[in-house]
């Protein structure tokens, strides 16, 4: 029986439109030895829900940020402004993000793309959180702008989805690397590759729930659950116990969220 596990990623509004159950599900899924998860923003919108869902489960942490699609909005730098400075500053919140650049959808420009990302980095700094960073075809891009913050903030690439060389790029960066339910699909022989590059002190484990069901359930919704065939598989390639991996991600999980004064 493995327990503690943790699932560094999940979207609760997105997993609720899916299903009714979802509060009940989650509970469930504690009482089945899921340890801790971030519930993850991409805009204001849905605070009141989130913070309530937080509260009513321990073991929920929150992120608060837009991700790219928000730039499709009118007004959006003047909210996504107002609403990171307060929010970064709220005890429930102990991440920003996700965030990022995404050219595959191309929302907006990439100035616009650039400009939100940046006001994301920019408050982790000031208010010492880490940043949940999205990339879709942006690698290069996305790992310039964030060279210039090297060693200032601390955070994760969530759903990898790149190869090797972007994963060295990333770790070069200090940052954690997460991988989802899609790594475990047969066509991603470029991310068990990648897998291998990451140590594992630098490794997240993600579902990105509703999403990215792992094998052998790619195809339906995905929840917090089914996270332990993702570590199933990761451990077998890393070629370690399944508790090792799962005891060493609760502790890269816990270093990425320390809120304390002075932790990078
Ligand atoms: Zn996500």
């Amino acid at each position: 029986m493995i327990s503690d596990y943790v699932d560094s990623h999940f979207h609760f509004i997105e997993m609720q439109k899916r299903n009714p159950n979802a509060v009940n599900d989650l509970q469930s899924a504690f009482q089945a030895g899921l340890s801790a998860a971030l519930e993850i923003g991409t805009d204001h919108l849905h605070m009141k829900e989130r913070c309530i869902l937080k509260k009513n489960i321990p073991g929920i942490y929150l992120s608060f940020g837009f991700s790219p699609h928000w730039v499709t909005q009118p007004d959006w730098e003047t909210t996504a402004r107002t609403e990171l400075a307060g929010w970064a500053q709220d005890e429930r919140i102990h991440a920003l993000g996700e965030t990022g650049l995404d050219f595959y959808w191309n929302y907006g420009t990439s100035e616009e793309q650039q400009k939100l990302f940046l006001l994301h980095l920019q408050a982790a700094l000031e208010f010492n959180l880490p940043v949940i960073i999205h990339s879709r075809n942006a690698d290069k891009l996305l790992t310039s702008m964030l060279g210039e913050f090297r060693g200032k903030i601390r955070g994760v690439l969530h759903c990898f989805g790149s190869d090797k060389q972007a994963a060295e790029k990333i770790l070069d960066l200090g940052l954690f690397i997460s991988f989802a339910g899609n790594i475990t699909y047969n066509n991603a022989q470029n991310l068990c590759d990648a897998l291998q590059a990451v140590p594992l002190a630098r490794l997240l484990v993600e579902t990105d729930a509703p999403f990215l069901s792992p094998v052998p359930f790619r195809g339906t919704p995905n929840h917090p659950n089914l996270i332990t065939n993702t570590y199933d598989f990761i451990a077998k390639q890393k070629k370690i116990a399944i508790q090792d991996l799962i005891d060493q991600v609760r502790d890269n999980f816990f270093t990425m969220l320390d809120k304390s004064p002075g932790v990078l």
